[in-house]
């Protein structure tokens, strides 16, 4: 039986193109690449320094996919070899960038230069060459919720007008120059401004994009086992390195932030309508969360303890939590959002997205992954270490 054509939200045959994907090798990348080999007839060349976590889809050879993805290690900041791959694409999906919060305030040079200086040829290949291009920002352009200025007690700080963030009409409101946490922020916003500004002079065809806090399998690393012993990755990564090791989870200023968590596999089904719906994609910023998702941290470490338990077998700890000061966890410089909900007007309307998995779900089934993946590994780190 021949296989059905494939068709987009507007009934037109999608026709198999050819996608430059930069940071593919990452998180967002290698469910990106998996979703696109195992589901659709795209090809991939996929671009980063590393490929640890898309190995899996590029050996051996003989996998049903293995002529439609091709893996070139270059690191963007230099190398000749960026132009011709965007020329050869028919879409650029920039996700390269240094985004772990622990790097904002220590390593601000890098954030700045990774985030805004490195990705300027990537924008300038694609305008230059009539190619479409995908780049991904950040929610963190939206910064500081308008509620969070206005008294604590303050009734207008439920009124979702104050902290509802949309991407049409929101302000970025970042803190000042000394907290260096914005300097990520504050790179993405330029960065994207800069693509809007060529799509509005050159007419450069994009879409923006600015997750809210995607959490899945393969995030960041588990530090001493997959990434360094004094590396500090995203939250869900930190969350399951104490989990692991039996030892409290650190709550950064009381765990007082809000967050929406969503689910990467219903993230990557948003990303994947943008890829095969350019006309309704295209000249478009996207917010790409779950709203219905929101927790405080100290909530989301209460979860996360109860769901790894019911994973692990393992008791919980008689202490599940301990408070730290920022300046302890991340130095100084460091700074927070207060709260990030998506407004899905805009993804509704024009990819008819919505996110699917509830936090408990999602928690389940990548806590499952995380036991599943390295609870061996920290045993044997455990046993071998020298007690001081
Ligand atoms: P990640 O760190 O897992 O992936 C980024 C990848 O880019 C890495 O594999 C890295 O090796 C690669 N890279 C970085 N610099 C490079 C260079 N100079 N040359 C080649 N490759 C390079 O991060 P992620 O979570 O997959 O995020 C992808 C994008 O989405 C980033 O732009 C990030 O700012 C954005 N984002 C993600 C989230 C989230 O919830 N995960 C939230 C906000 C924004
Ligand atoms: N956080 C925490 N303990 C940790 C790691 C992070 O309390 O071990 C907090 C952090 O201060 C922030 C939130 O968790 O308020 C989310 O942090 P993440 O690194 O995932 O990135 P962000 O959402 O701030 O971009």
């Amino acid at each position: 039986m021949a296989t059905p054509t494939r068709v987009d939200l507007d009934g037109n045959p999608i026709k198999p193109i050819i996608v430059c994907m930069i940071g593919a090798g990452g998180f967002i990348g290698s469910h990106l690449c998996e979703k696109l080999m195992a589901e659709t007839p795209h090809k991939v060349l996929a671009v980063d320094v590393y490929n640890d976590k898309i190995k899996h889809l590029l050996e051996p050879a003989s996998l049903p996919w293995g002529d439609r993805i091709q893996f070139h290690r270059i690191n963007i900041k230099h190398d000749s070899r960026l132009e011709g791959l965007i020329k050869m694409a028919d879409l650029t999906i920039n996700l390269a960038a240094i985004c772990t919060p622990a790097d904002y305030n220590t390593r601000p040079l890098d954030t700045i230069y990774s985030n805004f200086i490195d990705a300027l040829p990537v924008v300038k290949y694609c305008s230059e060459n009539g190619k479409r291009l995908i780049h991904f920002s950040t929610c963190e352009v939206y910064g500081k919720t308008i509620g969070s200025f206005l008294p604590k007690d303050s009734p207008l700080r439920q009124d979702p007008a104050y902290y509802v963030l949309k991407e049409d009409a929101s302000p970025c409101i970042f803190g000042p120059i000394e907290k260096q946490r914005w300097s990520y922020a504050c790179a993405k916003q330029l960065i994207e401004r800069l693509v809007y500004a060529e799509g509005a002079e050159n007419g450069l065809e994009f879409t923006i994009v600015r997750p809210f806090n995607w959490i899945g399998p393969r995030m960041d690393f588990i530090p001493g086992i997959d990434g360094p012993s004094e590396g500090v990755p995203r939250v869900l990564a930190c969350f399951s390195n104490n989990l692991l090791r039996r030892e409290p989870l650190k709550l950064v200023d009381g765990g007082q932030s809000q967050r929406t968590f969503v689910y990467i596999k219903d993230a990557i089904e948003a990303v994947v309508l943008m890829i095969e719906n350019p006309s309704r994609a295209n000249g478009q910023i996207f917010n790409v969360g779950n709203p219905n998702n929101e927790v405080t941290v100290r909530q989301l470490a209460e979860m996360m303890t109860q769901v790894y338990s019911k994973v692990s077998r393992d008791p919980p700890l008689e202490t599940p939590t301990i408070d730290v000061s920022s300046k302890e966890f991340y130095g100084e410089g460091y700074d927070d959002s207060d709260k990030r909900i998506p407004d899905m007007t805009i993804i509704n309307k024009q990819l008819g997205w919505n996110p699917k998995t509830s936090l408990w779900d999602l928690l389940e089934s990548t806590l499952t992954y995380q036991h599943r993946t390295y609870s061996q590994a920290v045993k044997q780190a455990l046993s071998k270490a020298v007690p001081s």
